[in-house]
């Protein structure tokens, strides 16, 4: 198949989540499927807060062979397969569930996505390195989480609400701590994980903190060039955006569901026509 046209055999896959009508994820997923030949589609599944228990239900009576899962149900999604992997776990949400029979193994992607586009797309292995975290959100954590598996020396922690950078912190293993922005210095790769720059030229990180010497990653990645990045450019840093480590953790779902070795470039390609035409 190499049109995603719909047969009687064509396995469904599905992102579920609410809101859930703006996501990539159709399109990266799609165009992965083509471009592997798969007899695969991929839709978006609108769903409530309050019945996500008849969708996570839904996937066995339905025979969905695999699940994205977003905002508001990755807690929902833990409670509700039966095996978790090891970051899924760590993370206590999960944001992709494969179907084996009526089993239903859920694992956590992004993090795992993030390191993958440190490693391909800035050819940066965070092992052994210092790396800042800015913010401790869900993305953050999962990025905070998937460094400490990755060998991270150390990852640095800063965050507006101190409890919060703590909680996320613990989650690196040993080499996670607390710190301020005065630390992103002696740092090797300093991360914006907060939602700040989403649609906007506003900084979580002062431009007088940036060093020539840093690799800058954003998690922001609309637009896919913040206004983070262009500071770090001017600063003579090395940039890393956001779309790497969406498009990245798409890949790791796309292989947990079929074995086979994900087209990351042409799932790349796909998300940034998708927003090109968003602007
Ligand atoms: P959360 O709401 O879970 O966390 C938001 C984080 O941003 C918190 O740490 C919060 O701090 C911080 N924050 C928010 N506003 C400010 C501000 N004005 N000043 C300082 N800190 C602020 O969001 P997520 O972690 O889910 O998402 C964060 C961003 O990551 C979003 O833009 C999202 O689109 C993006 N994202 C990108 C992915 C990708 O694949 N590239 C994957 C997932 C998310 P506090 O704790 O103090 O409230």
């Amino acid at each position: 198949m190499s049109s995603n046209a719909v047969s009687g055999s064509t396995q469904v896959a599905a992102v579920i989540g609410s809101p859930v009508r703006h996501s990539l994820s159709p399109v990266i997923h799609n165009a992965a499927f083509r471009a592997a030949g798969l007899d695969w589609v991929y839709v978006a599944l609108e769903v409530g807060a309050a019945r996500a228990a008849e969708a996570f239900a839904g996937i066995r009576a339905l025979g969905l062979a695999g699940v994205s899962v977003t905002t508001p149900h990755k807690d929902a999604a833990f409670a509700a397969v039966d095996e978790v992997s090891v970051s899924a776990q760590a993370m206590n949400a999960v944001n992709c569930i494969h179907r084996v029979g009526d089993r239903l193994l859920g694992y956590n992607t992004d993090g795992d996505g993030f390191v993958d586009s440190l490693r391909a797309d800035a050819e940066f292995d965070p092992a052994g390195h210092s790396v800042a975290v800015v913010g401790a959100g869900g993305a953050a954590r999962s990025i905070i989480e998937a460094l400490g598996r990755a060998g991270a020396a150390r990852v640095v922690v800063v965050n507006r609400t101190l409890l919060r950078a703590q909680q996320a912190a613990s989650l690196a293993g040993g080499c996670g701590v607390v710190g301020t922005l005065d630390d992103l210095a002696e740092c090797d790769v300093v991360v914006n994980a907060t939602s700040v720059g989403l649609g906007s030229s506003e900084l979580s990180i002062p431009v007088a903190a940036l060093r020539s010497s840093h690799l800058i990653a954003d998690v922001v990645y609309h637009p896919i060039e913040t206004a983070l990045l262009r500071a770090a450019e001017s600063a003579g840093a090395r940039t890393l955006d956001g779309l790497g480590m969406l498009v990245h953790q798409a890949a790791r779902q796309f292989t947990i569901w079929t074995g086979v070795t994900a087209p990351v470039a042409e799932m790349r390609r796909a998300a940034e026509a998708a927003l090109a035409q968003r602007r």
